[in-house]
């Protein structure tokens, strides 16, 4: 963020400019109208501050030309003076706030308290796509937006910009590359505005939320509707206010970040009640929680689902020889082993202490027997701690057309581990599905 300070007194510059460098700004300043109206004509500011009594005349001179200046008549302005009766609608100029320069710690904090009502600095944080053509517009909104603290990548076509932004990386369901896009509308390439839009929108990851600002030459109200049909969250018409934009930018990524954290606290309040804290696999609340569902949807598209339930032999021996802690242990690595075994559809469960259930979807009689074969050598060649450990492993399929349901299935699955025990243990039985 810049600021700009005239004041004549060199001690009360100094003071503003220590201030408002401490609240985040980059300070220019001086002394005169002259000094000032050159500043303000070159660079654009996000606040100014000015003395009424000037080495060439009076402050309300300068703020009288800020009014009428097409960047920065929305400015706030803080005016200084040493007329204790002083008020803002005494002035025949618009001013934001009048402080009286009467010592140093009060000025200090009017300026802060005017800084957190005028300009919130958590606002400018961010980093922002941003798609125009007109090498003017595009100079002027990206020298107010990287002045003012955002990070911005300018492109000139909407082709290059998706190109940019499906090479994000995506944690979770928010984007930590992009906070914002703004993009013009008819520009350079084949492609415009409206489809920079439907792009970010198809995104289903975090990426497809990202607030989108619109920016365009001409009101035309039917382009305006269907680009808030398409996604757009806000509009700005050229010529672009510069306190506008900000203040737009800022509401929109503020929402966004709290929209993130509600999203980061349903996903770990989802994890907590979902997921086996030693194992990593889910627990047995989620099992009755998707089951349903999983079946449901096979018998819905037609396709075979399959069962395993898992139990480790002699596990009790484990921990009478090697105590619970080690049995902790082989429990979170046979847990790990069988999270990483499974395709990603598959639901992998703690079901009770040393028994996991598994639900394969897609998944035939013949592949979940391979599956269960493979599954029950990885676990004897685990050997975690150096423990020697084998599984009794119960199989079944719920082939398409079948009558059954999960509970028939975890019958027969929980069936095959009982057969599996009693024929000696560490093997594989089938058991169809009644
Ligand atoms: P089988 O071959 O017939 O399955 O014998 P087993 O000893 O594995 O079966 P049993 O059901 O008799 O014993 C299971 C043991 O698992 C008893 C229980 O103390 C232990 N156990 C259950 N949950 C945990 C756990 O979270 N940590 C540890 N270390 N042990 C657990
Ligand atoms: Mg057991
Ligand atoms: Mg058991």
């Amino acid at each position: 963020m810049r600021a700009l300070v005239i004041e004549n007194n060199q001690a009360y510059r100094d003071m503003l400019e220590q201030t408002l460098a401490e609240q985040g700004f980059t300070t220019d300043s001086g002394d005169s109208i002259e000094t000032a109206r050159s500043c303000v004509d070159s660079e654009p500011y996000d606040i100014i501050c000015v003395n009424q009594a000037l080495k060439d005349g009076s402050g309300e001179e300068f703020v009288a030309y800020c009014n009428q200046h097409q960047r920065h008549q929305d400015t706030p302005i803080l005016f200084l003076t040493e007329d204790k009766e002083l008020k803002v609608e005494d002035l025949s100029v618009r001013v934001d706030s009048v402080i009286h320069e009467l010592n140093e710690h009060q000025i200090e904090d009017q300026i802060v308290h005017f800084v957190d009502l005028h300009l919130d600095p958590v606002f400018y944080e961010g980093r922002i796509l941003f798609v125009e053509d007109d090498p003017e517009v595009a100079a002027e909104i990206l020298s107010d937006l990287e002045q003012t603290g955002y990070q911005v990548s300018h492109f000139t076509t909407v082709e290059a910009a998706c190109k940019e932004f499906d090479s994000v990386t995506v944690y979770g369901s928010h984007v930590d590359a992009y906070d914002l896009a703004i993009t013009g509308l008819d520009l350079d390439g084949e492609l415009a505005g409206e489809d920079l839009v439907t792009c970010i929108r198809s995104y289903e990851d975090g990426r497809g939320f990202i607030p989108i600002i619109a920016v365009t030459g001409d009101n035309n109200d039917h382009r305006r509707i269907s680009l808030y049909q398409l996604g757009v969250n806000d509009f700005l018409t050229k010529p672009i206010l510069h306190q506008e934009l900000l203040v737009r930018i800022g509401n929109l990524i503020t929402n966004k970040r709290l929209l993130d954290k509600v999203h980061d606290i349903r996903r770990e309040l989802f994890a907590l009640a979902t997921v086996d804290k030693l194992t990593g696999c889910h627990n047995r609340h989620s099992l009755m929680e998707f089951s349903g569902k999983f079946v449901a949807t096979a018998r819905r598209h037609e396709y075979p689902v399959s069962m395993l339930v898992i139990d480790l032999d002699h596990f009790k021996a484990i921990n009478d020889n090697h105590g619970h802690a080690v049995g902790d242990v082989v429990l979170e690595l046979t847990g790990a082993l069988l999270n990483e075994s499974f395709r990603e559809g598959d639901l992998v469960v703690r079901y009770g202490g040393e028994e996991f259930v598994v639900l394969m979807t897609h998944c035939d009689a013949e592949g979940a027997r391979q599956k269960a074969a493979s599954v029950r050598r990885a676990i004897e060649d685990l050997k975690p701690n150096g423990i020697d450990i084998t599984t009794s492993i119960g199989v079944t399929t719920m082939e398409v057309g079948s009558k059954g349901d999960f509970e028939d299935m975890f019958h027969a699955g929980d069936k095959g581990v009982y057969v599996a025990k009693d024929e000696g243990r560490n093997r594989v039985v089938y058991v169809p599905m009644d």
